[in-house]
């Protein structure tokens, strides 16, 4: 084995020098190190993105998506989708914490992950449950943390599937309080969804009564959900994959005129030129997606002389997981609306 790396290269099988994240197989089997974490995992929150394909490409079957969750972990060491890249993140128990492991935390305490399971060595026994309407996966397995690996403690006050609901795309409401000034006027495309709800009500927190969010959104009943919260000014019904309908409809909603910032929070391909088109020269476009495609981004902004600036969505800020935990506490439409969705017992 290679020499114990903060970074986890100890791990790399293949290719050699690369990173876990970015890695085709890591190893899973070794027994914890020195500077790692080991976490009994009961629950993957799987990436939308991720999750979206694997059901699309088992037709809906469950025992046929179990088999491919099985399949991609013995095969990569992790929970990376080869199709979309993304991972998601995990909720489980501290079993073991190595003697040089920076970690506040000791055997027994609940924690959720704050890095990708495409990078995070998992090891499964088996898939106890799939819940199609909140991406979670109940299972029984093992996992490691290492040395830079983040997480958070569960905190008592929420319930353990709306927390890890929230700290998997907890990136998403941080980033947007960093972006959205006073007066401003934004896009949120996937607005009824998780993270899109959540940068909705962010977002209208700073743009205030001047600015203007807009929400688009897909499905009827997520956008009556959404509307309940009054987090938007305008909510708009469409196809994040026809730019120039998207286009023309925020036009419409923003006084003839384009928006200062898009935040693309779709699961879904082909969405790149609905956030860029809409944007003003000056503007920002934010692509949290993990669908979103780097080659689709930078040419089409070009072919339509498009200047704005496009950020990659990272899914780290610092202290994000409790600045999103706050923004739940702080909303109880919010709370409800993700205990509603992500508390569910089927
Ligand atoms: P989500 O809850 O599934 O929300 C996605 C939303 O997009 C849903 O409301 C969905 O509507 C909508 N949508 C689907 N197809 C659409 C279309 N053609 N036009 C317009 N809207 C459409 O997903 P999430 O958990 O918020 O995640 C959002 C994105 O962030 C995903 O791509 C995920 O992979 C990514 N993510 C990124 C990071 C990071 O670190 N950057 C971390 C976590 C997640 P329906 O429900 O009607 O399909």
């Amino acid at each position: 084995m290679n020499k114990l790396c903060p970074y986890g290269s100890h791990r790399v099988i293949a290719p050699q020098g690369a990173l876990p994240q970015a890695a085709q197989r890591i190893d899973n089997r070794i027994p914890m190190q020195a500077n790692e974490l080991l976490i009994q995992v009961e629950t993957l929150n799987v990436d939308s993105a991720s999750f979206t394909q694997i059901r699309q490409a088992c037709g809906d079957d469950r025992d046929r998506m179990a088999a491919m969750i099985l399949d991609i972990v013995n095969t990569r060491g992790k929970l990376q989708n080869p199709v979309t890249g993304s991972g998601g993140m995990l909720l489980g128990r501290v079993k073991d914490k190595g003697a040089d492991h920076p970690g506040q935390v000791k055997p027994g305490d609940a924690v959720a992950t704050l890095v990708s399971l495409s990078l995070t060595p998992l090891r499964l026994e088996r898939i106890k449950a799939i819940h199609m309407d909140s991406d979670q996966v109940d299972v029984e397995g093992e996992a490691i943390l290492f040395e830079t690996g983040i997480f958070a403690v569960l905190p008592p006050d929420i319930p353990q599937k709306v927390a890890l609901a929230a700290l998997d795309v907890a990136g998403a409401p941080a980033q947007t309080h960093r972006l959205v000034k006073p007066g401003n006027s934004v896009l949120v495309l996937g607005a009824s969804g998780k993270s899109g709800v959540l940068c909705c009500v962010q977002a209208k927190l700073d743009a205030g009564p001047e600015g203007r969010v807009i929400g688009l959104c897909y499905d009827e009943t997520e956008a009556e959900e959404l509307r309940q919260l009054q987090a938007c000014d305008v909510i708009l019904m469409g196809d994040a994959r026809k730019p120039l309908d998207i286009y023309h409809q925020v036009l419409a909603a923003n006084r003839r005129e384009k928006v200062d910032l898009s935040i693309s929070v779709v699961n879904i391909p082909d969405s790149e030129m609905s956030a860029i088109l809409p944007v003003k020269q000056s503007g920002t476009v934010y692509f949290f997606s993990m669908a979103t495609h780097f080659a689709k981004a930078a040419l089409g902004a070009e072919g339509v002389a498009s200047d704005a600036r496009m950020l990659i969505g990272n899914g780290y800020t610092p202290g994000h997981g409790q600045f999103t935990l706050d923004l739940l506490r702080s909303h109880p439409g919010l709370m409800k609306l993700f205990a509603s969705r992500y508390d569910r017992k089927d």
